[in-house]
């Protein structure tokens, strides 16, 4: 059958693959083909261009090949007779890996709840367990949303506000600075229609012109360049993403005029030192504004974003914005975390032996450590995600693709009382993944778990030997209660050390009362709980007192109060031990 869709691998951005690499992604396209047959998507184009589609935008990151297959194979689970067993076969485990954990992924629901916005990112890089298992997520949804106008209303503003709350932020805390802005501006037409039209209405203009404003500069701007000694590697114009400038106009009374930076000049040299030698030249000619020229060489931003920024009195006297940056600089503010990922220091991608499927959950953890390292800032999403995530907390979902967030080792019960305290009482058995277990059974992150009511049937005194949370033991000890059994409550456990917490807060109503709320939650012993408002934009200090009976417990009840929200920072001091 004569194929449709090109071969992937003859696109520029496979240049740099070598030729086993190139074996296995046309293999892998072959199976796809397969598999997908005559299947059309949507938009009534073959079915294949859509991971062809994922697999050049992960080539583009210069992904390793076994990404790049995977990408390839990433739908063939969830929309063809294949299974998993067949992939492992044909490709050995580690693709299998990555298919399957981008199907799991798959399952996720957003249901736009506002509590489960940040619960839902957690889980995603949780259960992704790899890093590449995100990315080609993010593939896959990127090119979803370049064919979104292909699909009934209702379903685009759900899968627009999805990828505005859920994707766009997880490519940008990964630092791919480009996929983030091409999702959120693929997705702001149809998740705040309005908002777009508006912007559109006042700005179309305003861009084209700066736009051809900036082709103006660019000759004169490289000529200057040149005067100077320095050989600009490239110098080209940079819009700025509608989303983002909607965003910067809010903050800036809609007001358009207060954006420098619609259009900006971006060069990019091979230097550290060029850069600065660049901005002297830039300076030599046209008059920077005072205040705005922005060293984040020196002063990376947190996110690890490097550049010169300057805002000038420019051609005609227009005020523009100028960055200057070199290669390295320019390959992480847009591929970020891919960039570090994928590249050798032969500049070759390479392919990650991580030496089989248990490795590869520390083999990322440790990837993002590496990362975070370089990026020097510290991002407090991802230090939460290490300390809270990768320890102790699992993720399960109820049939419906709800999302339970759990603590290690929970077992069905816990599970059944966080749903709802009458399916706890009422639980008399369960499925997990389809197949019925014990009700003791430990849960695995990524199960679906389905619980098996019996209306007559009452909480079992056992369950207490061995359920995970403080919310099911506070069920089942109530409802023996009511059912005439009485539970000698386990001794309070002793009370060792004696903590000093200090939260900086934006304060709210209600703040103080969801932090002794966790404490609580924590058989904490709270001696004391104090705030300390004080005028903005200073926070205000919240302090506490508190007796906990290990180090352990401290660990978790940090992350828990950061997570609070107005909390901003937390710290805390030992005071005995
Ligand atoms: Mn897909």
């Amino acid at each position: 059958m004569a194929s449709p869709i090109p071969l992937p691998f003859s696109l520029p951005q496979f240049a740099n693959y070598p030729m086993e690499d190139l074996a296995l992604i046309e293999r892998a396209f072959r199976f796809a083909e397969e598999a997908h047959g005559g299947q059309m998507r949507a938009s009534g184009e073959p079915y294949l261009t859509h991971p062809a589609a994922a697999a050049e935008t992960l080539a583009k990151l210069n992904l390793d090949a076994h990404t790049i297959a995977a990408a390839l194979l990433h739908d063939v689970i969830d929309d063809t007779p294949v299974t998993i067993e067949e992939i492992e076969k044909e490709f050995g485990s580690e693709i299998a890996f990555l298919v399957n954990g981008v199907t799991k992924l798959g399952k996720l629901k957003y249901r736009g709840v506002e509590r489960q916005v940040e619960n839902l990112r957690k889980m995603f890089l949780a259960m992704a367990e790899d890093i590449r298992v995100v990315l080609i997520k993010l593939a896959d949804r990127l090119h979803n949303m370049k064919t979104l106008s292909a699909l009934p209303e209702h379903k685009r503003k759900r899968i627009a506000l999805e990828t505005m709350e859920i994707y766009a932020p997880l490519a940008g805390r990964l630092g791919i600075g480009d996929m983030k802005g091409q999702l959120e501006d693929l997705a702001f037409p149809y998740a705040y229609p309005d908002e777009y039209r508006w912007l559109m209405h006042e700005v179309q203009e305003q861009y084209r012109e700066r736009q051809e404003y900036a082709e103006r500069v660019k000759p004169v701007f490289e000529d200057y360049l040149r005067q100077d000694g320095i050989a600009p590697l490239d110098v080209h114009a940079r819009a700025k993403h509608h989303w983002t400038l909607y965003q910067k106009l809010l903050k800036k009374d809609m007001d358009i005029t207060k954006i420098h930076d619609l259009v900006a000049l971006r060069v990019v040299v091979p230097e550290i030192q060029d850069c600065y030698a660049a901005l002297g030249a830039t300076h030599k000619h046209w008059r920077p504004l005072p205040g705005r020229i922005k060293d984040y060489i020196a002063l990376p931003k947190p996110s690890g974003y490097q550049s010169i920024h300057t805002t000038v009195f420019c051609l005609e006297g227009k005020i523009t914005e100028i960055q200057i940056r070199t290669p390295l600089m320019h390959e992480h503010a847009e591929h970020g975390i891919a960039a570090h990922w994928a590249w050798s220091e032969a500049g070759k991608p390479r392919s990650i032996d991580l030496g089989g499927r248990r490795d590869t959950k520390l083999a990322w953890v440790k990837q993002l450590r590496e990362w975070q390292k370089e990026v020097r800032g510290t991002d407090d999403f991802l230090e939460s995600l290490r300390i809270d995530f990768f320890r102790d907390r699992i993720f399960v979902f109820t049939p419906k693709g709800e999302v339970m967030d759990l603590p290690e080792g929970a077992t069905p019960v816990d599970f059944a009382y966080h749903v709802h305290s009458a399916i706890g009482d009422q639980a008399s058995g369960a499925r997990v993944d389809g197949k019925y277990v014990a009700l003791d059974t430990a849960l695995q992150n990524g199960q679906v778990v389905e619980i098996i009511t019996q209306r007559n049937r009452k909480a079992s005194q056992r369950w207490l030997e061995f359920v995970k949370t403080n919310v099911a033991r506070g069920h089942i000890r109530r409802s023996l209660r009511v059912q005439g059994i009485e539970v000698r409550a386990p001794a309070a456990k002793e009370k060792k050390i004696t903590a000093d917490l200090s939260l900086a807060v934006e304060d709210r109503i209600g703040l103080l009362r969801d932090i002794s709320n966790v404490l609580t939650e924590h058989n904490v012993n709270i001696r004391s709980l104090t705030g300390e408002a004080s005028d903005p934009p200073k926070p205000t200090v919240i302090t506490a007192v508190i007796d906990l009976e290990d180090n352990r417990q401290l660990r978790e009840i940090i992350p828990k109060l950061k997570a609070i929200p107005n909390v901003i920072d937390v710290h805390y001091k030992i005071l005995q031990e």
